[in-house]
């Protein structure tokens, strides 16, 4: 079981009250005999206030201590309200179930304010009504904040769930969803679609004589020089240890050869820095190249280009292959 709250025999505190930013030119006088209506409650570090997706008919204003505000509970506090702030005010204003949980972050004391009460006092002074709006604004504003920060970090997480992290090129995973939709987009509008499939040569050798972090340092060289050969709207994708596929879109099978031929040339003299002062010996890469024909699934492409890259492969190496 939760625990909740629990009222206390503390007196109101009537000049902390006074100097809250809810009670700024609040007539006190005025609005006296509501706040004695107001229940005084304390919480114990880490006790549960408010439950997300619970029901919450009151306004709780921090008299002392700080509270943490969670949209998951067990994940990091979005904000951590103080004394003179105030917490709740969302569901009374709009009576729905509470966005958020509520804990104490050490001992606290609070007033309540029940619904009733709430309008009450938005009557009896118009200044503590535009305190409470002003407390929402600010609200609004500190959770727009905490949007802005959550899309940041999503756009940053599709960057990694997309992208191979040694080379920059896109991953496989990208693959699986991009082939076909590019594949269909170049077809819906009458142009060509190539691809090239590249791997390295002899790379199991090359590590076993330089090390594995040569070869890795030989995979970012080799995807720079892919790179650095295409255009902007091609796309590269490490397809797997050594091999990168390319996409051309809008390039017929001709273009796409000048293309690989180019790449293999990068590749060839593309110098291996590990660092300033250190150069690796370099490789180099067979490559194979095919077009898209009319409507055919991306599995047929990728077959074709696979076998072009094998003949590649076993006519000895450092070469382009047309399907
Ligand atoms: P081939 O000319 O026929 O392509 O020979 P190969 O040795 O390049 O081909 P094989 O498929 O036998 O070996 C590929 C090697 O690529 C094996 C593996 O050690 C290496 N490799 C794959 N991924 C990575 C990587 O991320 N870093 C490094 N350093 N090596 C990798
Ligand atoms: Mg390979
Ligand atoms: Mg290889």
């Amino acid at each position: 079981m939760q625990e909740t709250s629990h009222e206390t025999a503390r007196e109101i505190p009537w000049s902390t009250l006074s100097q809250l930013r809810l009670f700024d030119r609040v007539d006190i006088d005025v609005v006296h005999h509501l706040l004695e209506e107001c229940t005084l409650r304390e919480l114990r570090p880490n006790e549960t206030l408010i439950e997300r997706d619970q029901e919450n008919a009151s306004l709780f204003l921090i008299l002392e201590g700080v509270l943490r505000i969670h949209l998951d509970p067990n994940g990091p506090a979005i904000a951590k309200p103080a004394a003179g702030e105030a917490v709740g005010e969302l569901s009374v204003l709009d009576k729905r179930k509470a966005s958020a949980t509520v804990i104490a972050d050490c001992e606290c004391l609070l007033l309540e304010l029940d619904e009733t009460l709430v309008w009450l006092m938005v009557h009896a002074s118009h200044d503590f009504g535009r305190n409470l709006l002003i407390l929402l604004s600010e609200r609004i504003r500190s959770v727009n904040g905490v949007v802005d920060k959550s899309m940041q970090l999503q756009r940053e997480y599709q960057v990694y769930a997309t992208v191979d992290p040694l080379t920059g090129l896109y991953n496989r995973r990208w693959l699986n969803d991009a082939l076909a939709l590019e594949m269909t987009r170049c077809l819906s509008r009458e142009q060509p679609f190539s691809v090239l499939m590249l791997d390295i040569d002899r790379f199991k050798k090359y590590n076993d004589r330089h090390g594995h972090l040569a070869g890795d340092t030989v995979l970012q060289a080799v995807a720079a020089a892919v790179r650095g050969t295409i255009r902007d709207q091609d796309m590269a994708v490490r397809f797997g240890g050594e091999e990168m596929l390319v996409l051309l879109p809008n390039a017929d099978c001709e273009q796409a050869t000048r293309v690989a031929e180019r790449m293999a040339d990068n590749v060839r003299h593309n110098p291996v820095r590990r660092q300033a002062d250190e150069t690796l010996p370099g490789v180099t890469a067979s490559i194979g190249v095919t077009s898209m024909r009319g409507r055919e699934t991306s599995r047929q492409l990728l077959e074709r280009v696979d076998q072009a890259l094998y003949r590649a492969k076993s006519s000895g190496r450092d070469r382009v292959v047309v399907d």
